[in-house]
């Protein structure tokens, strides 16, 4: 008998587990009113398990190590099945302190980099120009990461829909209101008033939505996700300064956070404010994040300015995902937070392997649902 999952989201997270599920053999059921108009749309993409590391964070450090690890054979094994583009680029990263403040700060970072094992190269200022020569030369600190890439989420996405429908999955558009029955035969209800009963393995990969769906099989639904909005801009450089930059640009200025992503179209994605108010762009926030970057790459002055929009990051409360069983055949994989598109590989290998029974790799517990249920 075919092995079937339906899959509830069809962000990064949902998508990914599409494929990875096809991969293993199961016949696949996507649920999305509309996919990637989620966090996944507004995404930077950046595949960044260095640059992104945070103090006191080592259970994720683990696991966005593994997921970079996983990328460069998932995004093959994708284009097996389209020819849409992924925006794929592995040029690496320049990590930047603006003054001489900022410096020190890139200085302890490094530190932090050096004892997680995540290895940088010191570049002089003058080496930085020579690879980036838009960069200013007003800069105190800069060091190189190879290693940390990036997709283009939107591209990508619609690449990955494209895949799992051409490789015969059935996407229904619809949102689900709830997941109930008696454990193991469940019925997952739609808006629409459809109901699917299934034996079939479901995974809740819908964002903040999966803490939103009222109707929970076994007692309250336990996720406790909020959202942690962004904003992040688009510009077009000029054909004749083209390309401004090849590498992604992350800085600090006056200790506040930008980074400046090259796509191949010739844009520029400029990134990304933090906080857990104000779900619009915020006009203050836009002109931090221009200032700020056009202050490490000043010809971004010259571009044309494309467009801002504003994303919700689904938080958990310790940043760290909810990916594991909450029941006998329903996978939760979600609270993503900063690391979605990075974290999707793992995400979405690790549902298979829950669902397929193999070991997984690094061990879920840090993951455990149910820790926050109240
Ligand atoms: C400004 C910004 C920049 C970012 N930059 C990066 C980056 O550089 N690198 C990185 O790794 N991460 C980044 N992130 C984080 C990343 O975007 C998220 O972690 C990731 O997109 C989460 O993916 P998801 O699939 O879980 O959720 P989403 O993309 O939000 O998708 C959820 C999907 O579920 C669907 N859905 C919701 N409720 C239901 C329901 N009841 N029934 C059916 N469907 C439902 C929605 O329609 C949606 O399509 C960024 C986020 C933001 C906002």
């Amino acid at each position: 008998m075919t092995k079937s999952a339906i899959v509830i989201g069809g962000g990064i997270i949902g998508l990914t587990t599409c494929f990875e599920f096809q991969e293993a053999g199961f016949q696949v059921t996507l649920i999305d009113p509309d996919p990637i108009s989620g966090a996944t749309h507004h995404a930077g993409g950046m595949l960044a398990p260095t640059a992104e590391v945070q103090y006191q964070q080592q259970d994720l450090i683990q696991l966005m190590k593994e997921s970079a690890r996983l990328y460069p054979d998932l995004l093959e094994r994708v284009s097996k099945y389209t020819d849409l583009p992924t925006g794929y680029r592995t040029e690496g990263t320049l990590l930047v302190g603006a003054d001489r403040t900022d410096g020190l700060h890139v200085a302890e970072l490094i530190k932090y980099m050096h004892l997680m094992d995540l290895p940088v190269d010191f570049l002089t200022t003058r080496q930085a120009r020579s690879a980036e020569p838009a960069l200013s030369p007003r800069i105190s600190k800069v060091v190189n990461i190879d290693g940390d890439h990036q997709v283009a989420p939107r591209l990508y996405a619609r690449a990955l829909l494209d895949a799992i429908l051409q490789r015969g999955a059935e996407h229904i558009a619809d949102t689900v209101i709830s997941i109930d029955g008696h454990d193991p035969c469940l019925t997952v209800t739609m808006g629409s008033g459809v109901r699917v009963a299934s034996k079939s393995v479901v995974v809740l990969a819908a964002g903040l939505g999966a803490a939103r769906i009222p109707g929970w099989f076994e007692g309250a639904n336990p996720l406790q996700l909020r959202p942690v909005y962004g904003d992040i801009i688009r510009v077009r450089v000029p054909e004749k300064l083209q390309p401004m930059v090849s590498k992604v640009i992350r800085g600090f200025v006056e200790d506040r956070q930008v980074y400046i992503i090259p796509r191949d179209d010739g844009t520029l994605a400029i990134g990304a404010t933090s906080r857990e108010d104000h779900p619009h762009p915020k006009t203050g926030s836009v002109y931090d994040l221009l200032r700020d970057a056009t202050r490490l790459v000043p010809g971004i002055e010259e571009t044309e300015f494309l467009e801002v929009t504003c994303g919700a990051r689904p938080g958990t409360p310790d940043d760290i995902p909810y990916l594991g069983w909450v029941g006998s055949n329903v996978i939760v994989s979600t609270g993503y937070f900063r690391h979605g598109i990075l974290l999707a590989a793992l995400g979405a290998r690790a549902a298979v392997d829950l669902a397929t029974k193999k070991p997984v790799f690094p061990t879920l517990d840090v993951c455990d649902p149910f820790r926050h249920r109240t």
